[in-house]
């Protein structure tokens, strides 16, 4: 596209249908979005719905939720939508933000004897087809389509395949970014998520508000840390919201991927002033004890679970090996 349009609608309010009415919006264009589900960025936590929802109605980006897309017309004037109730939109474009899919067909596969599911390539959870020497990787193995899933599951397959025996990459370990304004990071289970597996009375959650960070502050954002974590246990969930907080999703990849708790990261320095100190303060608020003798280190659990250097008895037992 070599020009701006004046008003868009955008079927779909996913991450790259909010990315899209963000970007726009920041343009100037007249932004509406159509989401059949009941909310946007509907995989997200709903305390991160809820308030990304009000920063984008406070943006002056609109959106219509929870009625599905029937049709689109073309006009001379740009694009009529329809919604199954009969509600119509009209913009100068529409932007289809739904159903990205695989495209694997008649390349082979199934006469190979390889699982297909709906377009999607079968493995099991080390990445291998079950025929032969083959393995898959990225968008064609069905779970959440991001780049670096690929490339961190390319890398499983050429460690996997030399013998190395890499450890698994699971998906809901993977940190997400939506690159909108204001940005949602997350790695983890949501809150609901984190009840359906664990038990609801077995799940405790803390928030901090950005309110309360100062870099936040001079960065003119709002939003908020929440930190998912089982009772007495590790952080399961970390998810973020408010401008450049992406930025923040590398320690809370850590957190969750090493299965720390809430009071090992509590003790650690987070530098004034950053948005990171948001993560220390979100920590420091759930602990449920000031005590070091409390806590041991659970890195190192995580480490002898996975038969990995830092287990104690290793011979690079230290946690700074790492
Ligand atoms: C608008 C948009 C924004 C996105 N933003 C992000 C983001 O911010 N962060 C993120 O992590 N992910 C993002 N993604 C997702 C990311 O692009 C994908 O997860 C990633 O590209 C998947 O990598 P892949 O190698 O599995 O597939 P692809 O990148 O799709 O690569 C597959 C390649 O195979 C080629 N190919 C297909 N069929 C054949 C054939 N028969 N013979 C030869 N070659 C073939 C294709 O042309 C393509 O080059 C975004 C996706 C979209 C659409």
């Amino acid at each position: 596209m070599d020009y701006i349009p004046k008003s868009a609608i955008i079927l779909g309010g996913g991450v790259i249908g909010v990315e899209f009415a963000s970007v726009w919006k920041s343009f100037g264009v007249d932004v509406t979005i159509v989401e059949g589900l009941p909310s946007l960025v509907p995989n997200e936590d709903a305390t991160i719905v809820k308030n990304f929802e009000r920063a984008f109605k406070k943006r002056g980006i609109k959106f219509s939720t929870g009625v599905f897309f029937q049709g689109v017309e073309q006009n001379e004037n740009g694009v009529k939508v329809t919604l199954v109730d009969g509600k119509t939109f009209e913009a100068d474009l529409l932007l289809v933000a739904v159903g990205r899919g695989p495209v694997t067909a008649n390349l082979g596969y199934e006469e190979a004897g390889i699982t297909i599911d709906r377009g999607f390539v079968i493995t099991n959870e080390r990445l291998h087809t079950g025929v032969g020497n083959i393995y898959a990787v990225g968008d064609i193995v069905p779970g959440v389509q991001l780049a670096h899933r690929g490339y961190q599951q390319g890398i499983f397959v050429a460690e996997e395949i030399a013998g190395l025996k890499p450890v698994i990459v699971e998906d809901i370990n993977i940190p997400k970014v939506t690159y909108s304004e204001p940005e949602i990071a997350t790695v983890g289970y949501t809150e609901k998520a984190a009840k359906e597996k664990f038990g609801e009375d077995q799940v405790q959650t803390q928030e901090y508000n950005l309110a309360g960070n100062g870099k936040s502050s001079i960065l003119g954002t709002s939003g908020l840390v929440k930190l998912v974590r089982q009772k007495d246990g590790p952080v399961v969930g970390v998810h973020m919201i408010g401008a450049r907080m992406g930025e923040q999703v590398g320690e809370a990849q850590l957190i969750v991927n090493w299965e720390a708790y809430p009071e090992d990261v509590a003790q650690l320095l987070h530098a004034h002033p950053t948005q990171n100190e948001s993560l220390g303060e979100a920590t420091w608020h759930s602990r449920a004890s000031r005590s070091t003798a409390d806590f041991p280190q659970h890195h190192r659990a995580w480490c002898t679970r996975h038969g990995k250097p830092g287990a104690p008895g290793s011979k690079s037992g230290s946690i700074q090996s790492h």
